[in-house]
């Protein structure tokens, strides 16, 4: 059984195996591509009104291609549908850099980070620390200090050891505390810090289904089954510097049945009612039931993810019932889509090298089309068999389709990075091709293996497009030799 739910791992359809080819391999779903694609007069792809093939001329391949627009209207969508842009935390490991950073907060979203990497990235973009939350199962005594020295909007507590820690760090804080610095009055040192509490709630959910347990097996948060949350729950009251302003939950990763959320939500309301009777004093602060990330997001024309708005209110009905059923008022519902945000938007585009028929028996074959990229740039169907979409980008063709499988440059036979797909017969070397919806956990998971730089992202809005992370270099690669 797959039981960790913090990584994109969850949920991944298996590779489908396509047995009779899609109509017309030119057109663009508009639930797979970024919002503003389209094919130009002559039918390249283009993206935010910027053909691929000037950007390859003027950047090179592969590249990451970003769609402004796309990426904004669905920090938006998700605004609309919670009601509060601040309750819309962005999932900082899906993607990050400063500009988005930037967008994230023009936008007014909160961010959720998950090392000190990330929260040293969003705070070096000018991004307000009250609206960034720190995650993560193992931080460092570091990173909490960082949190809590930088003024963030929240530490979401994973273990007992890190509420000791973190009350440890408050605690030596105030002692050396000018007594009137600060804002309000409040000493900076005294501030006491705002946590919530990671609670594993016996739900995972995948793609299509969802699996309701009464234990938990893995790594995060502490199980409400067990009594853990409510230990939890006890040692941060305890602890004087820390203030408890919500509970949290995380189920899994590109879930389109929203049943899972549901049954975690009610669990998480119930458990707050338990809180709530014992401590009735809580109920002005601890107002915020975080229902996690996970949101699906097409990848290939099968997905079929619900809107977001629909999540959104059946969310917000089962919290309004079962609060209005224990006498509560109805928390804050913040939520933490990193894919569903960062994902759609984005395009890998790579140049076609090496082309190999290879006979599969029965009459069978398959093509190998090899690209300048591969694992190093998305290892997500190496590591979760994920499936892709993958288009003929340079130019239209009417050529009948080839049963293909895309793959990279990398000295591993498990570099694909589609693994089964259809492309036209006339396809050479030199075409560009474009893999759709990688702006989730594909540059965040990049590496340099084999010494292969890291591709650029660019991103595109109204016809004109720029550089947000630059191409790698062998210079680049080469820093981190010592003489
Ligand atoms: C990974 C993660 C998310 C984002 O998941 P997506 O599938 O990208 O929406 C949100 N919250 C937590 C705690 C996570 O670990």
């Amino acid at each position: 059984m797959r039981a960790h739910p913090a990584g994109p791992r969850h949920g991944e359809i298996p590779a489908a195996h396509l047995d009779a080819p899609a109509g017309d391999l030119n057109l663009l779903d508009r639930k797979v591509w970024p919002r503003t694609a389209t094919r130009t007069g002559d039918g390249a792809l283009a993206v935010g009104g910027v053909d691929v093939r000037d950007l390859a001329a003027t950047h090179g391949t592969p590249f990451f291609v970003l769609d402004e627009a796309d990426f904004r209207s669905r920090c938006q969508d998700f605004a609309d549908a919670f009601g509060d842009a601040g309750q819309v935390h962005y999932a900082g490991k899906a993607f990050l850099c400063r500009e988005v950073v930037r967008w994230l907060d023009q936008e007014r979203l909160s961010l959720d980070v998950c090392s000190g990497g990330e929260l040293a990235l969003a705070l070096s973009a000018g991004f307000p620390a009250d609206r960034i939350a720190l995650h993560g199962s193992n931080k460092s005594t570091a990173e909490l200090r960082a949190a809590v020295d930088a003024g963030i909007g929240a530490v979401v507590v994973d273990s007992f050891d890190e509420i000791g820690r973190l009350a440890g760090i408050v605690e030596r804080r105030a002692d050396r505390a000018e007594p009137h610095t600060g804002n309000g009055g409040v000493p900076a040192g005294r501030r006491p810090v705002p946590v919530m509490i990671r609670v594993t709630v016996g739900v995972e959910a995948h793609t299509h289904e969802f699996i309701a347990t009464a234990h938990e097996d893995q790594k995060f948060g502490f199980s409400l089954a067990s009594g853990a949350a409510t230990e939890a729950v006890r040692r941060v009251l305890a602890a004087d510097g820390l203030r408890l302003v919500g509970l949290h939950s995380h189920i899994g990763s590109q879930i389109f049945d929203p049943a899972g959320f549901e049954l975690a939500a009610g669990r998480l309301v119930r458990f707050l009612t338990e809180i709530l009777e014992r401590h009735p004093e809580l109920a002005d602060v601890l107002r915020t039931l975080d229902l996690g990330g996970g949101l699906g997001i097409a990848y290939t024309s099968a997905d079929d993810p619900p809107p977001v708005d629909t999540m959104a209110k059946s969310l917000s009905e089962i919290v309004t019932r079962e609060c209005q059923l224990a006498g509560l008022p109805v928390p804050a519902i913040a939520v933490e889509p990193g894919r569903a945000i960062a994902g759609p938007g984005t395009v890998t585009v790579y140049e076609v090298g090496t082309i190999k028929d290879v006979e599969l028996g029965g009459g069978l074959a398959r093509r190998y089309v090899s690209v300048d990229g591969g694992m190093s740039d998305n290892i997500r169907t190496a590591l979760y068999d994920a499936d892709y979409t993958v288009v003929l980008a340079s130019r239209e063709s009417s050529a009948p389709a080839v049963r293909s499988r895309v793959v990279g440059k990398h000295c591993e036979s498990g570099d694909i990075v589609v693994r089964d797909c259809y492309l036209p017969a006339d396809l050479a070397v030199g075409d560009l091709v474009a893999v759709a919806a990688t702006g989730a956990y594909c540059y965040a998971m990049a590496s340099t293996y084999n010494r292969v730089p890291r591709p650029p992202v660019l991103s595109v809005a109204d016809g004109a497009g720029r550089v947000l992370l630059r191409r790698e270099t062998y210079d680049d690669l080469m820093r981190l030799e010592m003489p």
